[in-house]
């Protein structure tokens, strides 16, 4: 489904990735871990299409198709969802407004049916009970003045309603207490489903005790250093990264 082949990217003419393969099949969940600045936000930023990223060698393939040619909105209409795409907020539209207007341009794009008001709004509110958020969250502008966690709960709830065929999740344990965590690891198990992969990029092995991975992959300095199964996130938490010869912070 997704296929990344020797991917590099580059910021300010400055070389993050380096050289990255990664195959996604569908209903697979991938952790990418790995310590602070080693180019894990780099590459959602880079699959999700944000310009501030140019790759500078390799091919991204989604369903056979070059996703790089691809703007972030098209990206988006394809299925592909990263947390915190829209992190701005949007003084004087609602959450519901705004959650109604994506998904039903979804919807559209996928030649299904808008929904009604009604019935959008009645698919919202059982949504926001999933994520353990208040249906009155759903009348407040969008992000604004949300808490940590209800931003995190927000994005899982946009991934839900939005039904991606590939959630990248960036650091969802960030900012989290314990119950956060659980409802989010809760919310994107919920996202788990046989036509849909997860790529969750965390740096906390925490995360995974709650969401289960196929495979976790180890970022360092722009590279996939190792790839194993769930067993590896767990020696992770025990060892550490010294034993791969990673420092702890292995800026790029
Ligand atoms: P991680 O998510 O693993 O902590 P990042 O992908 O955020 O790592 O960052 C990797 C490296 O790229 C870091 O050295 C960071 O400073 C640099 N970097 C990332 N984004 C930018 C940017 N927009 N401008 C300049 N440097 C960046
Ligand atoms: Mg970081
Ligand atoms: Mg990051």
């Amino acid at each position: 489904m997704l296929s990344i082949r020797n991917l590099h990217a580059a910021v300010d003419g400055k070389e993050i990735l380096k050289g990255i393969d990664l195959e996604i099949k569908p209903g697979e969940v991938h952790a990418i871990m790995g310590p602070n600045g080693s180019g894990k936000s780099t590459l959602s930023a880079v699959l999700a299409g944000n310009e501030a990223y140019e790759v500078t060698e390799g091919d991204i393939l989604l369903d056979g198709e070059n996703l790089l040619e691809k703007e972030t909105e098209e990206r988006a209409r394809d299925g592909i969802f990263l947390a915190f795409q829209y992190p701005v907020e949007i003084p004087g539209v609602s959450n519901l407004q705004f959650l109604r207007t994506a998904v039903n341009a979804m919807r559209v794009h996928r030649g299904l049916d808008e929904l009604s008001a009604v019935d959008f709004m009645k698919l919202a509110k059982e949504t926001t009970k999933q994520v353990d958020l208040d249906p009155a969250f759903l009348k407040r502008g969008v992000n604004e003045g949300f808490s940590g966690g209800e931003k995190k709960r927000n994005e899982i709830l946009q991934a839900l309603l939005l039904e991606p065929r590939l959630a990248i999740l960036d650091e969802t344990d960030s900012g989290l207490d314990i119950d956060a965590l659980k409802v989010v690891a809760d919310g994107v198990n919920a996202l788990r489903s046989p036509e849909r992969a997860i790529l969750m990029v965390t740096h906390y092995q925490r995360l995974l005790n709650h969401i289960v991975p196929d495979f976790v992959h180890v970022l360092a300095g722009g590279r996939i250093v190792k790839s194993g199964g769930r067993e590896l996130a767990l020696e992770l938490e025990e060892r550490g990264y010294g034993w791969l010869g990673i420092k702890d912070s292995d800026e790029v």
